[in-house]
């Protein structure tokens, strides 16, 4: 058995028991695959656990349905990261003509799919799937009026990911978007990582106008409060009425195990120190990675 976990605080770590599948140093970080006893099979990348088979939904459907149930078009969805393919599997549940993935790391790809294929579950072999192998910012500054989502499912802002949380690729994805068109990202733990939640909160902010943060959990990522959010030149996530959430979840045959109309609306009921953050960020230059 090997010992796996993360530095969640000074003196406080997370720890996980189980067997390395696979270990892979790509040109981007490195890639673990272990089988765990209680999460099944387990995607670390750089020691930090990304994605199990046993919680993904409850990252997935939070990251993907509360953008896509809000909006009756959503034809051409964008995906950046994701490369464990969990996001695509549950974008395409929304009946959207087409969706790239632009992921910057083929290895988490071809690994994911050959040691978690439970995640993507044929989502990759869907003909309305494309998948880019490119860095996201870049690939977002090439398009323009593009897509009606925008869902970035990158990893914390350390290496690559870095440039997904600053104010010019915040910008760049508000012009690749269609009108009423949706930007959605992950965005850390608001108790463990509030430097992260700031910083995309205040360039957030900065591009859009709006920003709309929602919280919900994730049993294995630190902490289990995580946060996204939303952003938009069109109608905010959080007046999405529980009505016309049902209706668009029963007209394409979804069903969550998390996300439900109630949960769409309880989410954006940000907790008063969740909100202390987003009165206190501005916005700031992201480290150079
Ligand atoms: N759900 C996980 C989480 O929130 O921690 C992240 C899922 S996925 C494994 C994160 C992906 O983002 C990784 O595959 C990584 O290679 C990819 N990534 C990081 N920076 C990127 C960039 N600039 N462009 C495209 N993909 C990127």
């Amino acid at each position: 058995l090997t010992v796996f976990g993360e530095t969640i605080a000074d003196g406080y770590f997370s720890r996980f028991e189980g067997e390395l599948l696979t270990s892979e140093r790509s040109p981007f970080q490195k890639i673990d695959v272990y089988e765990h006893p209680y999460f099944g099979r387990v995607l670390t990348l750089d020691d930090l656990v990304q994605t199990t088979t046993r919680d993904e939904f409850s990252y997935h459907e939070m990251l993907v349905h509360p953008a896509l149930a809000a909006r009756d078009r959503v034809e051409r969805v964008l995906i950046i990261g994701g490369g464990d393919g969990g996001t695509l599997r549950h974008v395409l549940m929304h009946g959207v003509q087409e969706v790239v993935m632009c992921e910057i790391d083929d290895a988490v790809v071809r690994l994911c799919r050959e040691l978690l294929p439970q995640l993507s579950d044929g989502a990759f072999d869907d003909p309305r799937a494309k998948v880019v192998i490119g860095d996201g910012a870049a690939f977002v500054g090439e398009h323009t009026d593009a897509f009606d989502t925008i869902i970035v499912d990158g990893s914390d802002p350390v290496g690559p990911a870095v440039v997904l949380f600053s104010e010019d690729f915040f910008t760049a994805c508000r012009r690749a978007l269609r009108d009423d068109g949706v930007f959605i990202s992950q965005t850390g733990s608001p108790l463990f990582q509030t430097d992260e939640f700031k910083m995309a909160y205040g360039n957030l902010t900065a591009s859009f106008g709006r920003a709309d943060p929602y919280v919900s959990f994730v049993p294995t990522y630190p902490g289990a409060i995580w946060s996204y959010m939303s952003a938009t030149a069109g109608t905010p996530l959080p007046d999405a009425t529980e009505d016309e959430i049902a209706a668009r979840l029963r007209a394409r045959g979804i069903d969550g195990r998390l996300y439900s109309p109630a949960v769409h609306r309880a989410a954006f009921a940000l907790p008063p120190f969740v909100q202390d953050l987003c009165e206190t960020a501005a916005p700031a230059a992201v480290p150079r990675g």
